[in-house]
């Protein structure tokens, strides 16, 4: 495949298409920016990576190994948009992948890397909706799978990774140092660790912004507001608004807001801070499970974007995650508290007037709500009861 990667914190260009990290700073590796071509029509069958082939270096899109990823639905959310007083609020519904999340993106552009490039394994390190993303792909692909959790993980999170068949290893340690560990130990065994900032996994959730250009016909939001993690896929999809914008496709790219949870808020700290770089949170703790990374390895660089930008992140409170977790649910949109997160910060910034009246926002619904059942205890849920004889009553009490 031949393509090069650069460096995002010295800008040094990287010849190894198989490297993950630079050997020189250590930050992580993306693709260059790509411009490319408005895509046609869609047609019936195409998939994700074969739609936006021109923005990726593939030599062939590998329809073969599409679990019908991307293409989700951007809802409009009426009740909250006009409450919050907006023009207009979306929530673009990554809980309608293959998985549940919108990792599936980046694993499927990251598995299609890793066969061009001669790997006969896969493996991820991740606590929950990568792995299930990685195990998926692996399955379908029929290629070896390794997933890396750590050992805490709870019984009822590893059902789910290791429903798909792959080898599931829990291993002592915590989830910061494991990640470098994989990248060490995968480099002599040609496993290639589909990780959250590997180079194609942060290429994949461009998509997520070629597809909301696309549903608003080619203009975009005053605001896009993204859960951060590690800190790839807000890395992603910042990168995806800009090469369409370079494309001639869009003619401004939106203000993207980067929200953590104030239990695991390393890169607000930062920010606030004024710190040149992100030091690991201690102590990590939150309901927003799927966004509790206390050391992003993609950090630094959504710093980066956000200061250079003028853009904007904050964190929400665990109270304003369940709530605005409820209120998307009452309009019909059940995703996880790691999601939950983007609205509980623009209700934040609508009422300290960041985001004004008249405007208009995406949230980026990252992932299903039925990942984490055990949120319905924490949510003040009711039922009735009524016999047979007496449910004509039960139905007349409105
Ligand atoms: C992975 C994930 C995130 C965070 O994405 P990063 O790329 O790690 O920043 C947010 N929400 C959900 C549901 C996720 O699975
Ligand atoms: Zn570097």
């Amino acid at each position: 495949m031949g393509v090069s990667l650069v460096c995002t914190g010295c800008g040094e260009q990287v010849d190894d298409e198989k490297a993950l990290r630079c050997p020189g700073c250590d930050g992580p590796l993306e693709l260059p920016e790509i411009v490319g071509s408005r895509p046609g029509p869609w047609v019936p069958g195409e998939t994700l990576i074969e739609r936006y082939k021109d923005f990726f270096p593939f030599a062939n899109g590998r329809a073969d190994l599409s679990l019908g990823e991307g293409f989700t639905p951007l809802v409009k959310l009426d009740g909250i948009g006009k409450r919050l007083g907006l023009s207009v609020l979306w929530g673009k519904n990554e809980g309608a992948n293959p998985t549940w999340s919108f990792k599936d993106r980046g694993t499927l552009a990251g598995v299609i890397h890793a066969l061009e490039s001669g790997y006969s394994r896969i493996g991820t390190v991740s606590t929950g909706n990568m792995a299930a993303s990685v195990a998926a792909y692996g399955a379908k692909a029929g290629l070896e799978t390794v997933i890396l959790v750590g050992r805490g993980l709870p019984r009822e999170k590893l059902g789910p990774i290791a429903m798909y068949g792959a080898r599931l290893i829990k291993v002592d340690g915590d989830y910061g140092r494991l990640y470098y560990e994989s990248l060490r130990l995968a480099k002599d065994r040609n496993i290639a660790f589909i990780n959250s900032d590997a180079p194609f996994r942060v290429a994949g959730s461009r998509t997520i912004a070629y597809e909301i250009c696309e549903q608003l016909n080619f203009t975009v939001p005053d605001w896009v507001l993204i859960p951060v993690s590690a800190g790839g896929n807000f890395r992603g999809i910042a990168r995806g608004f800009r090469e369409f914008f370079l494309s001639g496709l869009i003619d401004k790219v939106p203000r993207l807001m980067a929200v953590q949870a104030d239990g695991c808020s390393p890169v607000v700290r930062a920010f606030e801070e004024g710190s040149p770089k992100v030091d690991r949170f201690d102590s990590p703790h939150t309901v927003a499970h799927a966004i509790e990374n206390p050391f992003p390895p993609s950090g630094n660089e959504v710093l980066r974007l956000v200061r250079e930008n003028g853009w904007s992140c904050r964190a929400v409170s665990e109270d304003s995650i369940l709530e605005a977790q409820r209120e998307l649910a009452m309009e019909g949109l059940f995703v996880q508290p790691a999601s939950a997160v983007s609205l509980a910060a623009l209700k934040d910034a609508v009422r300290d007037g960041l985001v004004e009246s008249g405007q208009s926002a995406a949230l980026v619904l990252t992932g299903s709500g039925l990942k984490y059942t055990a949120v319905f205890g924490q949510h003040d849920l009711t039922w009735e009861e009524s016999t047979l004889e007496n449910l004509g009553n039960a139905l007349d009490r409105r």
